[in-house]
């Protein structure tokens, strides 16, 4: 493809976007295709020779899209929302065509430094303690982009790891022994409403993990962990780490902070992660920033633009109050890697796994600018009042409940009958393609999660979701049992 080509195709897809956002509310919101179905209509090998344009994109219209569940679908309102704007998407084709891999500072300085800069305003807005922000003066900390929540926690994981062991060599300077020794010595904490992805860390890391139960509105509080700790301590255990939760994914449930975190403080070396993958985005919002009391006692702190900001997949922001303590446990330095700035520049392959890195800060650059602080909190205000909305029509209805206390996006709720009832109610709503939403468990119950998650999401939307819900619930419902 020569420029002038892509010029022509380049503005057709942009078109071709446009058309798909502006009918995207006649599509099924989730596809109706059988496993496999995409094999029966692809050939088996790759071709030999280029193919035409047109029939690429035919093939798009044809096969890719019959099997898409549209995320950015007005009646989707499943998981978390997935980040999408157009300044986010031209943020992203431009670093694309850039095409630079940032993991030094040498080998792209403007992708180094904007991910710094846009880390340090985010962090602000949000109103991370100072010693988060690079640019703060005395800080030893800063900001990362990493590719997803999951990476934000194994890495929180992996420092405190390498942080406890060195501070066991150190009390134990007789002993010479390997690293790994002292991993059966290692335990971390999290509560039952935490995300899974802290369970698979601890399994990367190989220690152990306690899932703590939280109490009856979903928060896990400084005297369950402290008890938990000290059984652990009369084994002879070291904890570690805990991973707090802010806005849980099955039901938007808050972590006490500030118990938790004196409970951490008065442990040896416990490094406190707090993985606010989507709430973190609303503490932008002055009167929501009392959802994030505690947080002068975190090591390290993660939000998602790319769930609750705008900002396409990916771009999973990580503030580490002490930089040297995280990089301390990522560091490997080969001569092909370094470069003349290395003493003063930021290198962010210290910083994560990965050694390549695309240009992600830049999309972030372009939504923060575009729509300005003040755009990203109406957005976010307008999701909020929605889901209050939504909320107060489930009220109304003798025939449901809600069961969690709705303060961000997140509303979940139930049919007043048995789980099953409320499962098979979930299959045929999910099943006619009208609207997506997702299942989890609160308090041992089957609940469904409804989000609000579309960027111009109206208080139609939310009416139209709840005449299906009805509609479906009135038809699996004998009689209303309360
Ligand atoms: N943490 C929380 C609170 C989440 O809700 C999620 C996903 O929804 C994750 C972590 C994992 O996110 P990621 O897909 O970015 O790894």
């Amino acid at each position: 493809m020569d420029v002038e080509e892509f010029r022509t195709r380049g503005k057709e897809m942009v078109d071709y976007v446009c058309q798909y956002m502006a009918n995207i509310e006649n599509q099924r919101v989730h596809p109706d295709v059988e496993t496999g179905y995409l094999r029966k209509l692809l050939p088996t090998e790759a071709p030999q020779d280029p193919e035409d344009w047109d029939n690429i994109m035919s093939d798009v219209d044809n096969k890719i899209m019959p099997g898409i569940t549209h995320w950015q679908h007005p009646r989707f309102h499943a998981y978390f929302p997935s980040g999408n704007s157009f300044p986010s998407i031209l943020g992203d084709m431009l670093a694309d065509a850039i095409g630079c891999i940032g993991f030094s500072w040498a080998a792209s300085p403007a992708c180094t430094e904007l991910e710094t800069i846009v880390m340090d305003w985010f962090g602000k807005a949000i109103g991370l303690p100072s010693a988060f922000i690079t640019c703060s003066e005395g800080s030893k900390g800063g900001g990362v982009i990493q590719t997803s929540a999951s990476e934000c926690v194994l890495v929180s994981m992996l420092a405190a790891r390498n942080q406890a062991i060195k501070y066991l060599k150190t009390e134990n300077p007789h002993v010479d022994t390997e690293d790994s020794a002292y991993l059966p010595k290692l335990v971390g904490y999290c509560s039952k409403e935490a995300h899974s992805c802290v369970e698979k860390a601890a399994k990367i890391l190989l220690v152990k993990l306690r899932i703590l139960d939280p109490d009856e509105n979903g928060a896990l509080r400084g005297s369950t962990l402290r008890e938990e700790m000290e059984k652990d301590k009369a084994k002879g255990l070291f904890p570690f780490f805990v991973s707090s939760i802010l806005g849980s994914t099955a039901s938007c449930a808050f972590d006490n902070l500030e118990e938790i975190g004196p409970v951490c403080k008065e442990q040896k070396r416990c490094w406190l992660h707090v993985d606010a993958a989507y709430a973190g985005n609303a503490f932008i919002c002055p009167e929501l920033k009392y959802l994030m009391a505690g947080m002068d006692y975190a090591d390290s702190f993660n939000t998602n633009p790319n769930k609750w900001l705008l900002v396409n997949f990916d771009c999973s922001c990580l503030w580490v109050r002490d930089r040297i303590r995280l990089t301390h446990a990522l560091v490997v330095d080969p001569l092909y890697l370094q470069h003349a700035n290395s003493d003063e520049a930021i290198d962010y392959r210290h910083w994560g796994i990965p050694l390549s890195r695309r240009f992600r800060s830049l999309k972030l650059w372009f939504v923060l600018r575009k729509y300005g602080l003040n755009g990203l909190r109406a957005y976010i205000r307008n999701h909020i009042n929605l889901a209050k909305f939504f909320e107060s029509l489930v009220r109304e209805d003798i025939r449901f409940e809600v069961v969690n206390d709705v303060k961000l996006g997140l509303v979940c709720f139930r049919m007043l009958a048995s789980d099953n009832a409320n499962q098979k109610l979930l299959a045929i709503i999910n099943a006619s393609g009208r609207l997506h939403m997702t299942p989890s468990v609160v308090r041992n119950k089957y609940i469904i999660r409804f989000c609000v998650n579309s960027e111009h999401a109206r208080k139609e939307d939310i009416l139209i979701a709840w005449d299906i819900i009805k509609e479906y619930a009135a038809h699996s419902m004998a009689s209303p049992t309360k």
